[in-house]
């Protein structure tokens, strides 16, 4: 992963941390990954997780794995579990073990009652609604509450009801007191902790008062010793509380907040809670669902821990937000599997072709690379016979001259092997085609035309060489391209998200996926389907059940449905 680190060396933030070592030459550089366990990872987590892993790495110093488990009402195990895998998965180590926000509540506590004693935060009891309305506006400061002026004593008294679980929650909160009148709308006395009964996963029922993320964050920043702390651009405002929060404790480091912009990819959406709608509303299946942009999503369409970290690498870290075309993830994986996915054929939607004047007990056997360009990748055996399956997309009755593949009277290559020429078709009694008779040009094979152009060139397996398998083709879920922004983006569901088809693969490789299975090694199960796009074995798929999920189609022409 050596090389692929260079990109990082040439961004605002090195620019930062250059200017920071030359201050200081003994900078311990220290940096954190901060997911809330309330589901899954996705792209933009793994941009997150590649500045900060990688910068850590790149100048010697630290990347902490940090929890920020503050609300235990949506956060569970099955998050923070999936979370070390996926960030394992792409290739990153964590300083010494995951840390956890969860874990400092009791310093946190006196935290808070340092800023009670110091009168720079109090006990209120307005409501949830009452606080927003006396919060203000941009244009309009706020007001102050009637219980802003406790006595510190009282104060004191009424924080540790709450923590003894004397208020049911929304009766009391602690709130800092800075200014209700500051122009920012973060600094008009933010709430530091809220009472909530639910039992939480790490610390079980020891507390009811919770942290805030803005409270908890860059206390733990400081416990933890992190130099710099990235986020994205959003918590810009956040900074002001940040420092205010640091400057009026004890603390013995201080951290330093920088923003970059988060990802947005075109079609797609990544909040997690956005995410976790489709998943209620059975629109997706699950957190991995190869439709949606988690990291467990991708890898199941998929994507290479190294194909996203590449593409991680050429979206950059910058401080404008902006949509990233969707082609360019794609672009990432394409470029990879070209280099390293076996070819082979599979008919998607088959229909049979027979080759009249070839022996009824002719069996050819033909000897194909598994890669155009690379012979380490070796090769394996198909089968030529007279029966045989193509794609029903390559055949068209109707006669167009444009049409360059199998027609009546016109000849086709089948890949690797003869020249065939469709001279007839058998219907059945609905007019559907059952069967295209054609004429098998057996001087053909590894021989172009004498006199003749190439024709074109089509896949094909014999019928003696299928093995039935199902495909699942994958297009974009929105069908706009900012569905993010959108209030209603269930409005804009792609219905053609998901189609599936059942064909056939070839059966000699079918036999080593399932050697494979039974062996439970799911490695290098990556594939390209010629003429097709860039296939994986679903893990779902059993020895009797092939399942495949189209990562990528060979070109960028996903807008091309495999509808018809
Ligand atoms: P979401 O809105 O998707 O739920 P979040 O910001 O609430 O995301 P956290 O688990 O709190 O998710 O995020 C952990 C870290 O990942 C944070 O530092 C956050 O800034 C970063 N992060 C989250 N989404 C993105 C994104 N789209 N691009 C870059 N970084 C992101
Ligand atoms: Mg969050």
């Amino acid at each position: 992963m050596n090389n692929e680190n260079k990109q990082n060396n040439n961004n605002f933030i090195s620019k930062i941390i250059n200017e920071d070592f030359q201050k200081n030459k003994n900078l311990l550089l220290h940096t954190r990954f901060p997911p809330e366990p309330n589901g899954y990872l996705h792209i933009g987590h793994a941009k997150s997780i590649c500045l900060n892993f990688e910068i850590a790495n790149l100048y010697n110093g630290y990347c902490n794995l940090r929890f920020d488990d503050t609300n235990p009402n949506k956060e569970n195990k099955k998050y923070i579990n999936s979370i070390k895998n996926d960030i394992r998965w792409l290739g990153y180590k964590w300083y010494k073990r995951a840390f956890y926000s969860s874990e400092y509540f009791s310093i946190l506590y006196k935290y808070a009652k340092e800023l009670i004693k110091k009168d720079l935060a109090y006990v209120d009891q307005l409501t949830k609604e009452q606080i927003r309305e006396y919060r203000g506006t941009l244009k309009n400061v706020g007001k102050n509450s009637p219980y802003r002026n406790r006595s510190i004593e009282d104060n004191l008294k009424l924080f540790k009801k709450m923590k003894n679980g004397f208020f049911k929650e929304g009766e009391a909160c602690l709130r800092a007191k800075i200014n209700m009148s500051s122009p920012s709308i973060i600094m008009r006395d933010p709430v530091l902790y809220r009472i909530i009964f639910t039992k939480h996963h790490q610390t079980k029922n020891q507390w009811c008062i919770y942290p805030m993320y803005d409270f908890a964050h860059c206390l733990s920043d400081s416990i933890e010793g992190i130099t710099h702390s990235f986020c994205t651009l959003e918590f810009q405002d956040n900074k002001n509380l940040y420092n205010w929060i640091l400057k009026n404790t004890n603390v013995k480091h201080y951290s330093q907040q920088y923003e970059f912009s988060r990802l947005n990819l075109e079609y797609s959406i990544l909040s997690k809670r956005k995410i976790s709608i489709l998943i209620n509303k059975n629109i997706i299946n699950e957190w991995d669902d190869p439709r949606i942009l988690t990291i467990a999503g991708l890898r199941r369409k998929g994507y290479t821990a190294s194909s996203i970290r590449q593409f991680c690498h050429k979206i950059g870290i910058t401080k404008q937000n902006n949509l990233v075309e969707f082609s360019m993830l794609e672009y990432c994986i394409r470029n990879e599997l070209n280099q390293t996915a076996t070819r082979t054929m599979a008919v998607l939607e088959p229909i049979k072709v027979y080759l009249y004047n070839i022996d009824d007990d002719y069996e050819k056997k033909i000897t194909v690379p598994n890669h155009p360009n690379n012979p380490n990748l070796g090769n394996h055996e198909i089968i030529f016979t007279n029966t045989i399956y193509i794609e029903r997309k390559d055949f068209q009755e109707k006669y167009d001259k444009k049409y360059k593949r199998l027609k009546i009277g016109t000849e086709v290559r089948l890949r690797h092997a003869y020249i065939i020429k469709a001279e007839k078709i058998e219907k059945d009694k609905n007019g559907n085609i059952v069967t295209i008779i054609c004429f098998c040009d057996t001087t053909s094979l590894g021989k172009k035309p004498i006199n003749k152009k190439n024709p074109a060139v089509i896949h094909w397996i014999a019928k003696k060489n299928t093995l039935p398998a199902k495909f699942n083709l994958y297009n974009h879920l929105f069908t706009i391209k900012n569905p993010e922004q959108k209030e209603n983006f269930l409005s804009f569901l792609n219905p053609d998200s998901l189609i599936i088809k059942n064909g056939f693969i070839e059966k000699k490789i079918g036999k080593k996926i399932i050697k494979k299975i039974n062996s439970n090694n799911y490695e290098n199960l990556f594939f390209q389907f010629e003429r097709i796009g860039y296939f994986c074995l679903d893990q779902l798929s059993s020895k009797t059940t092939l399942v495949f999920n189209r990562t990528v189609s060979l070109r960028d022409s996903w807008k091309v449905k495999m509808k018809n």
